[in-house]
């Protein structure tokens, strides 16, 4: 799989993405992450991206020239496969698993992180397939919003988890949350880890693990629990 991410500020993204699963699924091979500067795409001599609103009002907003000539220049150095381009914005749908789960098959992403008041309409008019959202709430840009996109699909390849079943318990996976987990030393400062964990007993422990993930989307989710109800029957 291919992500390609165009933004004015590449240096964060690059170290988030080169840390932990995303570095190993680079190095593996299960992905590839390019990171374009929009600045390198300008039309004039001072790089100019952004410009002030037409009509005026305050903040400044991303021109659409430098935009067109990126996606142009990326599809003309790799026409294949064809990307899909997502812009990430506060307005578009927002991310959960399933959404996860459905970019994670694509072949070739490109994402583009907005800035400032965000990009020129002709720009997601003419380029953009789909617009995400990481939550209602506004961020400086769509450079975390891209690392969390990223993030999200990239430990779903094959073979990027070391263990494929951790993935299968992680909560929304299954449409429950996850159980507790819990790690040595067995009590710590007077308080014990729950007794089964430590009965060796593996049907024992699985029914628990269950038990606690249910009573925990019950009461923590009861959105996600209701639907999981509506599944079931
Ligand atoms: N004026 C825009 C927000 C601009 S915020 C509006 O109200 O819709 C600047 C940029 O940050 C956006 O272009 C977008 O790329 C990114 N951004 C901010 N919040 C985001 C969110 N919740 N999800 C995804 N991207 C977001």
């Amino acid at each position: 799989m291919l992500i390609e991410i165009i933004t004015l500020f590449p240096d964060g993204i690059r170290a988030m993405l080169n840390e932990s699963i995303p570095a190993r699924a680079q190095r593996f091979e299960a992905v590839e992450i390019e990171l374009i500067q929009l600045r390198d795409f300008a039309t004039d001599k001072h790089h100019t991206v952004d410009d002030k609103p037409l009509g005026g009002g305050p903040g400044m907003v991303l021109k659409v020239e430098p935009i067109a000539n990126c996606i142009r220049h990326l599809r003309k150095t790799r026409p294949e496969p064809e990307p899909y381009i997502i812009y990430t914005s506060p307005q578009g749908r927002q991310l959960d698993q399933d959404l996860v789960e459905e970019l994670a098959k694509k072949q070739r992403l490109t994402i583009i992180c907005g800035h400032y008041k965000g990009l020129d309409q002709r720009a997601i008019d003419e380029f953009i397939d789909t617009e995400i959202s990481i939550g209602d709430y506004i961020l400086s840009g769509g450079e975390i919003p891209a690392v969390a996109i990223a993030d999200s699909i990239i430990r779903l390849q094959p073979g990027v988890l070391g263990d494929a079943a951790s993935a299968m318990g992680d909560s929304f996976t299954r449409g429950l949350l996850d159980h507790p987990h819990y790690t040595q030393p067995a009590e710590w400062e007077g308080i014990k880890a729950p007794d089964v964990l430590l009965s060796g007993h593996h049907a024992k422990i699985d029914e628990w693990r269950e038990k606690q993930a249910v009573d925990r989307t019950k009461k923590l989710r009861p959105d996600i629990y209701e639907k999981q109800l509506g599944i079931r029957n």
